[in-house]
């Protein structure tokens, strides 16, 4: 597979006003259905995309969420409201924060603090009844379209990823890092609170055996090189990791981390290591967040919470 099939479309959430940072996809089957919809200060783009091939937030049947990230999933209670009739799928872990946000809200307000308004907008609680909850290892029938649902902790710990069964074709939220449009630099996305590289790589097989013929990304478009792709998912993710933990183990200064990681990234992109490119990344998941996930994951492994 080269390009998408025609009935999936990756709609441009123009978050900030920027282009190819945070992509919401469109299948239109019997049932049209949205993958991640994206933050709710985003609904005016999507819905103008929506427009643009002839729907409305009434008319989609389904959303499914690769996981609650308020970049993936903020809209969700606003588009309920614009249509009631909407079923949302999510991991069963995710939706109590659904339900009740407001813890979910506490800990991002902790990392954006007064942004929070301005880059994600409302996130609205999800009544429990619109939702199916899934733990990975359904088989969804939506309307013509059938999914293979697969856990898929890693990057979060209520992530999941969706394989379209007619083609393969798999939505894998953040599971398979960063890659913006044009660029070959695969990325870790490895955001607080729930890192964890050994189940993300036990993710990896598993989605390996499903044999992907597209790998869907939400920062940002399809892949089709998915072999080489994953391979450098956990390269990259292990590699950040490893550099994190010298640098714990040598006692170096948080700041002079994140300044010695912020080199390390753009060494690693190689010629991609344009200025354009180093800010297309920087949207996609900054450095200081990767490695707070990072040094989160490695001091549960050092002093393990009681
Ligand atoms: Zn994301």
């Amino acid at each position: 597979m080269h390009q998408l099939p025609a009935d999936i479309v990756t709609i441009d959430t123009l978050h900030l006003g920027r282009s190819g940072t945070i992509a919401c996809y469109l299948i239109r089957g019997s049932v049209p259905i949205l993958v991640d919809p994206g933050p709710a200060v985003c609904l005016p783009a999507l819905t103008a995309a929506l427009a643009t091939v002839g729907l409305t937030l009434a008319d989609i049947g389904a959303v499914l969420l690769t996981h609650i990230h308020l970049d993936h999933a903020g809209a969700i209670g606003s588009l309920l409201l614009a249509n009631p009739q909407l079923v949302v799928y999510v991991h069963q872990r995710g939706a109590p924060h659904l339900i009740d946000p407001s813890k979910l809200l506490r800990s991002a307000t902790r990392i954006y603090g007064d942004a929070m308004a301005t880059l994600w907008g409302d996130f609205l609680a999800v009544p429990a009844a619109q939702m199916i909850q899934l733990a990975g290892g359904e088989l969804l029938t939506i309307g013509d379209q059938q999914f293979a649902v697969i856990d898929a902790p890693g990057h979060a710990i209520h992530h999941l990823m969706y394989v379209r069964q007619s083609d393969r074709v798999v939505f894998v939220g953040d599971t398979a890092g960063i890659r913006m449009p044009g660029y070959t630099y695969v990325r870790p996305a490895t955001p607080p609170p729930d890192i964890d590289l050994e189940a993300w790589d036990a993710t990896l097989a598993t989605l390996r055996t499903h044999q992907p013929a597209a790998l869907c990304l939400t920062h940002f478009g399809a892949v089709f090189d998915v072999e080489n792709h994953l391979a450098a998912v956990q390269r990259n993710n292990w590699a950040w990791a490893h550099l994190i933990r010298g640098w714990i183990d040598a006692g170096v200064a948080d700041a002079d981390q994140i300044a010695l990681l912020r080199a390390a990234a753009t060494a690693e992109m190689g010629e991609e290591a344009t200025p354009d490119g180093i800010a297309a990344y920087q949207k996609g998941a900054s450095v200081e967040m990767s490695w707070q996930g990072l040094t989160r994951y490695w001091q549960r492994k050092i002093a393990p919470p009681a």
